[in-house]
């Protein structure tokens, strides 16, 4: 090892995307918004052009141990559309690359790729290529959609304004509690081969956990409302770490409340059967594929029935202040764990 070798794990993921995007310099015109959003966004004329990839890697991502193949095609679209829908667009295409080892049968692709294509249909996305290629060690699939939003309707992470009303839809950290239920009934196979999985009960958080759905139709939602989100962002990494990337991103605070954040009854009780505590589940546990985002507060008449959308807490100016209160009134400062695929 060479003396200037600096590890990676020091930087964590968003440390080594600042360092990468550090010294790029946009040359076109048409390159709107480059690193730093969900998507990046060209300007093709009349619409926006909106761009995102995302690499799902056997191992850090998923264990196809339990992970069936078919669950995870569909997965790896849902999460790519919804990246698309936190800058507010529709998608519209997607390029499915996949590297795979002989461990693969062709059995196996088809599984994935109906996965894939099921996904497609629910969205409305058309698969229009991708590449094929083998694998050192596991299955990598990495998938680029394109999706487009009117230019005057793109929503980025940069918005929020103080005295914004911060919205969240859905509930959280449900796919992180059925990650440890999946994790534990590995274990229990892995010590008894004989054992079946016991999954009942446990149906709705696995299922967060291996066949989420992207917010499109909040999207939509929005846009019968007329209403445009300030700024936003999708759920991947834990409520937490969106929150702050807001907050850097746009310049504020932000407070919430911990008694209004979203958490499906049956998780809380499971989390607290596994012993984890269930807000830390929501605000760090990550892959909820929800959609954040803030409303002026004008908007929130027009949304305030809304079934399935939240509203968190508020935006205020002081952008080191980011904070929950709990349900005793302390005041907790919200800080990112997230996934760190780097940790040693
Ligand atoms: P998301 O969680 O929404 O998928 P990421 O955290 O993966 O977003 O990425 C944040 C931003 O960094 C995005 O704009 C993404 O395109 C960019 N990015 C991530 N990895 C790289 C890389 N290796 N090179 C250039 N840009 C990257
Ligand atoms: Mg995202």
């Amino acid at each position: 090892m060479s003396e200037n070798r600096s590890e990676i794990s020091q930087l964590g993921e968003f440390g080594l995307i600042d360092r990468i995007s550090r010294n790029v310099t946009l040359h076109n015109k048409t390159s709107v918004k480059g690193i730093g959003d969900d998507a990046a966004v060209i300007d093709i004329g009349d619409d926006f052009i909106l761009i995102s990839t995302d690499m799902l890697v056997e191992g850090p991502h998923f264990d196809l141990a339990y992970v069936p193949l078919q669950h995870l095609g569909y997965k790896c679209v849902a999460v790519n559309v919804s990246d698309i829908a936190a800058m507010n667009g529709k998608a519209e295409q997607i390029t499915v690359s996949i590297a795979i080892t002989n461990r693969f049968s062709v059995e196996a692709i088809d599984a994935l790729y109906q996965g894939i294509k099921t996904a497609c249909e629910n969205y409305q996305v058309d698969l229009v290529g991708g590449d094929t290629t083998s694998s050192g060690s596991g299955l990598v699939i990495s998938i680029t959609v394109l999706g487009r939003v009117k230019k005057n309707k793109v929503v980025y992470r940069t918005g929020a304004k103080p005295n914004d009303i911060i919205c969240v839809t859905g509930d959280l950290g449900a796919a992180f509690i059925g990650l440890q239920v999946l994790e534990r009934e590995k274990q229990v196979f892995l010590t008894n081969p004989d054992m079946q999985p016991n999954l009942e009960n446990f149906e709705y958080m696995v299922g967060r956990q291996l066949k989420p759905e992207a917010r499109a139709d909040i999207i939509f939602d929005l846009e019968e409302a007329g209403i445009i989100p300030t700024s936003m962002i999708d759920v991947s990494d834990g409520l937490a770490s969106e929150l702050l990337h807001l907050s850097r991103n746009s310049g504020v605070g932000v407070r919430v409340f911990e008694d209004k954040i979203p958490i499906d009854q049956l998780a809380f009780e499971t989390a607290v059967e596994f012993k984890l505590d269930p807000i830390t589940c929501a605000l760090n546990g990550g892959e909820d594929y929800e959609l954040l985002f803030t409303i002026s507060q004008a908007d929130h008449e027009k949304i305030k029935n809304h079934p399935d959308i939240h509203f968190i807490g508020y935006v205020h100016e002081l952008k080191d202040q980011n904070v929950m209160i709990s349900k005793q009134g302390t005041i907790v400062p919200l800080s990112a764990q997230g996934w760190n695929h780097f940790r040693s």
